[in-house]
């Protein structure tokens, strides 16, 4: 059995004291959540840090509040609690879907929404719902706090932008506009427990009911180093009227703007034709809840 290495532990009672902590860290320490992530690599000898940080007991950071027209969903809320909110399956019911494939139930009671973000997989399940309704992430550290669009928080795999000393506080989602919609597909070998071949979030806003695309995120996941836009799909979508063959034309595209790699899950082939697949069922079903949305 592989054993944890050692390290020393802090457990905060608010933010400024945590952030206090972090900025004097000597040696290499690690903000910890629901550890699903970070205690694995531990274990596997991939990162050994000096002092990991507890967060779980500051107040604040595992709620969800309405805000001036849109929501902060706390950074440490469990993945299995953001499926129990009824403003997240009515009104982010792409979150919701997302929330409700990670991992299998065990996972999904310790993992945290943050913990998701931070780690920066690039299979990860709830950056590409949230990059295409526009969420941005609060980043906090002793000097102040930052506001970030999650589509620029990462770089690649495993890395963001955040730096050493700061903590994800929370997650932002603007109220969705009227007469749009969203949907996310997770492809995998298994029903659970297990990581996309390839996912795709989509998300449309019409200006009315049987109106014209005025906007439209098409988010690719497992298919580069990070979650990436289909961008010849978005600019085919918008100022357009929405038809199977408008939909069809996207989805083609959609897989001509991923350059996959082979792996054991998957061929780079089979991934390009699978963003095919998904993102026109993603976008038939984006549409369909715009048409209806009010
Ligand atoms: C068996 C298994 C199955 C899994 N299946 C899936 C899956 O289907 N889909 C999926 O997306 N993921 C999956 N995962 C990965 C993992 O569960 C998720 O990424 C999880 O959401 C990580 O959250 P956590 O709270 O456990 O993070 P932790 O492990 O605590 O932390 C992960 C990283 O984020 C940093 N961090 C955490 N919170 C903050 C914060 N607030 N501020 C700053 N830094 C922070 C930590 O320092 C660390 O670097 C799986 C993991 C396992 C072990």
């Amino acid at each position: 059995m592989l054993l944890l290495p050692r390290f020393d532990y802090e457990e905060p009672k608010d933010l400024s004291e945590a952030c206090r902590i972090l900025a004097g860290l000597k040696g290499n320490g690690k903000v910890i959540a629901g550890g699903t992530d970070l205690l694995v690599n531990m274990k596997k000898g991939l990162i050994s840090p000096t002092c990991l940080v507890g967060i779980s007991k500051i107040p604040g950071l595992s709620e969800i509040e309405p805000q001036n027209g849109s929501i902060f969903i706390g950074s440490n809320l469990i993945v299995a609690k953001l499926t129990e909110f009824e403003v997240i399956k009515k009104k982010y019911p792409m979150l919701y879907e997302a929330a409700s494939v990670l991992g299998s139930p065990l996972i999904r009671n310790r993992a945290t929404i943050g913990g998701n973000i931070v780690t920066a997989r690039p299979a990860a399940d709830l950056p590409p719902p949230l990059i295409a309704m526009g969420a941005r992430v609060r980043l906090k550290n002793r000097r102040g706090e930052r506001e970030v669009e999650l589509d620029r928080f990462f770089k690649g795999p495993g890395e963001t932008i955040i730096k050493k000393d700061e903590i994800l506080t929370g997650i932002i989602l603007d109220e969705p506009p009227i007469f749009s919609g969203g949907n996310y597909i997770k492809l995998g070998h298994r029903k659970a427990l297990e990581i996309a071949i390839v996912a795709v979030a989509s998300f449309i806003v019409l200006d009315k009911p049987d109106g014209i695309i005025m906007d439209a995120k098409v988010i690719l996941s497992s298919v580069a180093p990070k979650a990436i836009h289909a961008v010849s799909a978005e600019k085919t979508l918008i100022g357009e009227k929405p038809t199977d063959k408008l939909i069809e034309r996207a989805a083609n595209l959609a897989s001509q703007d991923c350059s996959p790699i082979d792996d054991i899950r998957g061929s780079a082939q089979y991934r390009c034709a699978m963003v095919e697949v998904l993102t026109k069922r993603t976008l038939t079903a984006a549409l369909k809840q715009a048409k209806k949305s009010r």
